[in-house]
């Protein structure tokens, strides 16, 4: 191809001329030629293969139309003619989602006259022994490196809430784990259970016996425990020498037979040959409307109780929403419960105070018994717009009365409504309702802080003082 002149056997009809067009087109080297305009005269299957591209379509169209894309391997631009010269590179071409090398030829090609019409391009792949011959399908490799990200992923996620020593889940898992149960139990009613386990004088066995061997026995220890509980159950070393189990779908009385059983494994099993080692063990069920810190502190101080009735024992906080028999006992709901000892001696304002209270209980139960979801928001609904109106009256009153804090005290009634607001429209928009939120802002920001404690602020501007606390 690189001759001055034309072959005189490259003639038409030719059984040899049709054997060399058979050897370049079927060629697995890159055969390319391009005009010195920079369209493409000549390109093989092979070439256009790695373009992309049927051969037919590459021809007489300019180089820079097909290379503008930035998919194309640019590599594997002909470009100007070389001069005279014939260049050699090795280069790497993106292919797909591939980096291939190619060692490449580039060299011009003469007309009879000997001036340079074009350039031609032979290009053959380095490494071509390595690659399998089938080639890869760009959904089939995207899904291969997702796969092997998320394995990664997985892995990663697994060491981070994981305990080194123990193998063991450490806090961030339980506490993950934990708020998954909440809100299980908030929605469908599972009980769940914590229980906090202790090893009972730890200390002894590492001043006696070393930390090593301190060590060896919280390892057996976590394999003791896992060995007895549920697939669903998890333990979580919280840290030193306590652990916490989370029992799914486990009420009060079945978690303290699980504790129980624990506790006797653990006296009954040589877990070192050090000394024998035993646990205290305290049990809590969730109950609805608490936070996790809450549950977790129940658990704990019942573990204390289990140290202080003499160790290698279990002690449960008696609270439960479940009978033995595993039904579900009378729901006894949270009230807010109105005091005279409230009461501003405004009869309007004690008035709306009251009912506040009224629609924060209608709501409180609709919560607490899993009413349907239109109940529930209705009741919120109800409540936020009486808080608007309570809320518009009083800062009416504190004009009236000049009441030197109401502009503080607006800012705050602001601040509540706003915050009212945000929970309505995301208890409407979201599949979950933000029960324990609801809970705590009834509960402890609206009445506690605000109509128990702020408004105390103003009640001795009123003409009519307030009732005695004591009455
Ligand atoms: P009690 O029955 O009241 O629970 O007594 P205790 O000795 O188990 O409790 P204390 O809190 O007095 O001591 C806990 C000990 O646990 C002290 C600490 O050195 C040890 N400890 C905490 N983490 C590790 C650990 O990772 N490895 C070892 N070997 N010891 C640990
Ligand atoms: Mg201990
Ligand atoms: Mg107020």
């Amino acid at each position: 191809m690189s001759g001055k002149q034309a072959s005189p056997a490259a003639k038409a009809g030719d059984p040899r001329t049709s054997l060399l067009h058979s050897l370049v087109d079927q060629s697995p080297a890159l055969i390319a030629i391009r005009g010195n305009g920079g369209d493409y005269r000549y390109a093989n299957e092979a070439f256009a293969k790695v373009l992309g591209l049927p051969a037919e379509s590459l021809l007489g169209r300019h180089e820079d139309d097909i290379l503008r894309d930035a998919s194309t391997p640019q590599a594997l631009r002909i470009g100007g003619a070389p001069g005279d010269g014939v260049t050699h590179a090795e280069e790497e071409a993106q292919v797909g989602l591939r980096t291939r090398r190619f060692l490449t030829t580039r060299f011009p090609i003469r007309s009879h006259n000997g001036k340079v019409v074009a350039t031609g391009m032979i290009a053959t792949e380095l490494d071509a022994h390595a690659r399998t011959d089938t080639p890869i399908d760009p959904a089939d490799y995207a899904e291969a490196r997702h796969a092997e990200l998320l394995r990664a992923l997985e892995q990663m996620e697994r060491l981070a809430y994981t305990d080194r020593l123990t193998g063991a889940w450490n806090r961030r898992h339980l506490e993950d784990a934990a708020l998954l149960e909440m809100s299980r139990a908030e929605r469908h009613g599972h009980p769940a259970a914590l229980l906090v386990l202790d090893i009972d004088h730890f200390k002894d066995i590492n001043d006696h016996f070393g930390h090593a061997v301190g060590d060896y026995v919280l390892v057996e220890l976590v394999r003791c425990i896992r060995s007895d509980i549920r697939r669903a159950d998890t333990i979580t070393r919280w840290g030193g020498e306590e652990f916490i189990v989370l029992a799914p779908d486990t009420p009060l009385h079945e978690a303290e037979q699980l504790a129980q059983k624990l506790c006797a494994r653990v006296a009954a099993t040589q877990l070192s040959s050090a000394r024998q080692v035993t646990i205290s063990v305290g049990v809590a069920e969730y109950q609805c409307g608490e936070g996790f810190d809450h549950w977790l502190s129940r658990a704990d101080r019942a573990m204390y109780r289990a140290k202080s009735s003499g160790r290698n024992g279990v002690i449960a906080d008696p609270q439960s929403a479940f009978r033995a028999d595993g039904a579900r006992a009378a729901c006894s709901p949270v009230q807010l419960v109105w005091r005279d000892a409230y009461r501003s001696g405004d009869a309007t304002v004690d008035r709306q105070h009251r009912q506040l209270f009224d629609h924060a209980n209608r709501l409180l139960q609709a919560v607490m018994t899993h009413a349907p979801r239109e109940q529930i928001l209705d009741a919120l609904r109800l409540l936020v717009d009486d808080i608007a109106a309570h809320f518009a009256d009083e800062e009416r009153l504190h004009a009236e009365i000049s009441f030197p804090g109401r502009h503080a005290h607006a800012v705050e009634h602001a601040r509540l409504l706003e915050k009212a607001a945000h929970l309505f429209n995301r208890a409407c928009g979201d599949d979950d309702l933000p029960v324990a939120e609801v809970f705590h802002f009834l509960a402890y920001e609206v009445v506690a802080q605000h109509l128990v404690g702020a408004d105390r602020h103003y009640f001795p501007y009123l003409e009519t003082p307030p009732n005695d606390p004591a009455h």
